[in-house]
């Protein structure tokens, strides 16, 4: 029996459901995530089983100069996933923070932590990279 886990924006137009989790997620330091997110960093996570429940027509596309895809809500402005270039919605990663619940993930590392904000403190239990996980 498989269970889903349910997410929405900030106004509540926009709401989904996965089934499952990448056991890999990591916080991202780098300036895309943190200005996307308006936040320290930014934490996204691949799922499987996405379901839009309600408002995919509120979705908005900023496409950045490299094309890499990071969708909002286009009432409320909340970030809600990154997706690489020329790839299809259903490939978004979602922004871990619009989880409505407690979700089976663990952060296992922390990444381009090189460009990370001079007011931000990593954590000393987490994995660092430089640059992106190979690094
Ligand atoms: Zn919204
Ligand atoms: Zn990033």
């Amino acid at each position: 029996m498989t269970r889903n886990y349910r997410g929405s924006c900030l106004c509540g137009s926009i709401s989904y459901e996965v089934s499952g989790f990448s056991s890999q997620v990591a916080n991202c330091h780098c300036s895309m995530c943190r200005k996307f997110h308006g936040s320290a960093f930014g934490t996204l996570v691949s799922v499987t089983g996405l379901n839009w429940l309600t408002g995919k027509d509120h979705l908005k596309d900023y496409v950045g100069s490299n094309g890499t895809v990071r969708s909002f809500c286009a009432e409320c402005g909340s970030s809600i996933g990154f997706r690489v270039k020329d790839s299809p919605l259903e490939s978004i990663e979602l922004a871990i923070a619009t989880f409505d619940e407690d979700i089976p993930v663990v952060v296992d590392a922390q990444i381009y932590t090189n460009y990370k904000a001079n007011w931000v403190t990593l954590h000393n239990k987490i994995t660092s990279h430089g640059e992106g996980r190979d690094s």
